[in-house]
């Protein structure tokens, strides 16, 4: 049998010589089809098949697993991420134990400057901003709080990202640091868009300058594409990559889908198309030992095409006489990577939603086909949530 098996692997690897991995045979009958190997699709898949026995197919359109996460080694040996900056964050100590089991951690806190006219100074804006931005000495958090309180602009409801910041700090280090990042970055005026965007960035009166609080912070120590081959490394699990859903769906047979993909690109477009946000972006390697003193700079100013550049060795801890970088520019076209949070795309995605819930040989998860900004850890969560309730109704059984 297993001689069979991989002769018809050859005979469709060499029908198909574009497809880099065809690991999945067509006469296999397969209990679930996961549709994108992301996070969202790489949790399910390895919860129903090493949690519940059940035989998987796990496709993606991409050449490759880990879905937005992805990383791999470039020309240079550096490793970088293809589709911009991944750092773990959470609260969720049942998230990191989690993922655990598929990979080692290494420690990393998440450091950010923007850059604002020659200066760069830290975002979060916090004490250390201020007194570098305008020469000023504030010695302790209610000296800041008092200086920013003198600034803020009180905003009787606070809807949309501009009134979160303006309501925060005030109109002059609103502009400074959020109004033209945004303005790039989403297409549309912080006016315009839903509160929870900016919302992400709090303001600090310490001196704290880490992006992020959270209790976990740390990176896969072999990379994200490491820890998604682990996961998906599992005799029930068949993997068929360069694969689109619209082919597969004919191509195999199988009884459920876990569908990872956008939400209306499954349904059709039939209420029209939801907005994603997109990027491209613009990977190189310098001959330098290092570019930034930080992972990330960001650039608010609108002038500047870019809204932020990453230098990989301060999140990988690899060492190297070189160092490699990705620009990031906002973009319509391209590949969904955001969803825009404002209150008519809520309203289509609800229409999408309602006709999800009446579909229930299909179970929706991730940050394209539920339509959330969901930060990695999030996409986790909901994952294993997803997995549990589905258990639940199936009454399937839960070995781990
Ligand atoms: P995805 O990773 O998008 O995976 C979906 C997969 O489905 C894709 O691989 C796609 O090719 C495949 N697919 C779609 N349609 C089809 C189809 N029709 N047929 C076959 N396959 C299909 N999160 C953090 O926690 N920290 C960060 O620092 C961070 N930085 C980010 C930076 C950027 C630039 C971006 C875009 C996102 C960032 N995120 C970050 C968010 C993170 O990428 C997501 O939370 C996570 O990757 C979502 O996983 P997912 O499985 O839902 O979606
Ligand atoms: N933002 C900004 N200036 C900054 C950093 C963030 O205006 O220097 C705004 C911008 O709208 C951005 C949002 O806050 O899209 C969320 O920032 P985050 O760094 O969380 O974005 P992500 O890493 O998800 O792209």
């Amino acid at each position: 049998d297993q001689v069979a098996a991989r002769m018809l692997r050859l005979i469709l690897d060499i029908a198909e010589p574009r497809r880099p991995v065809l690991q999945a045979l067509p006469t296999t009958h397969y209990d679930y089809l996961v549709v994108g190997a992301g996070f969202a699709g790489a949790v399910m898949a390895e919860r129903l098949a090493a949690g519940s026995g059940k035989r998987v197919l796990v496709i993606d359109k991409r050449p490759h697993v880990a879905g937005n996460a992805y990383d791999h080694h470039d020309a240079a040996g550096m490793m970088i991420h293809q589709y911009g900056p991944h750092i773990f964050h959470t609260n969720s100590a049942e998230i990191v134990e989690y993922l655990s089991r598929f990979t080692e951690w290494r420690p990393y806190e998440h450091r950010v400057l923007a850059q604002v006219g020659d200066k760069q100074v830290p975002i979060p804006i916090n004490r250390t901003t201020l007194n570098s931005l305008y020469g000023l000495s504030l010695k302790d958090d209610a000296d800041t709080a008092a200086f920013l309180a003198a600034r803020a602009e009180p905003v009787a409801m606070v809807r949309s990202s501009e009134d979160v910041v303006v309501s925060a700090v005030g109109r002059e280090l609103y502009e400074t640091f959020f109004r033209g990042y945004t303005r790039k970055q989403w297409g549309i005026d912080p006016s315009e868009l839903d509160k929870s965007v900016t919302a992400r960035v709090p303001t600090r009166t310490s001196t704290d300058d880490r992006y992020f609080t959270d209790t976990h912070q740390v990176m896969p120590r072999d990379g994200y594409t490491a820890m998604f081959e682990k996961m998906l490394d599992h005799p029930n699990i068949d993997l068929a990559l360069g694969v689109d859903f619209a082919e597969a769906k004919a191509r195999f047979v199988y009884d459920r889908i876990v569908y990872t993909g956008p939400i209306d690109e499954y349904f059709g477009f039939r209420f029209g198309k939801l907005p994603y946000r997109s990027l491209e972006f613009r990977h190189v390697i310098e001959e330098r030992e290092w570019a930034q003193s930080v992972a990330v700079v960001n650039y608010p100013d609108e002038a500047v095409p870019h809204t932020r550049i990453t230098e990989y060795k301060h999140l990988t801890g690899q060492t190297a006489p070189h160092t490699s970088l990705t620009y990031e520019y906002p973009s319509d076209e391209g590949d969904p990577y955001y969803p825009i949070p404002r209150a008519e795309n809520q309203a289509l995605y609800k229409r999408y939603e309602a006709l999800a819930a009446v579909t229930p040989e299909v179970l929706f998860v991730g940050r394209l086909a539920t339509y959330r900004y969901y930060n990695m850890d999030q996409v986790v969560g909901q994952a294993l949530a997803t997995y549990r309730r589905h258990v639940a109704e199936q009454a399937i059984g839960e070995a781990t």
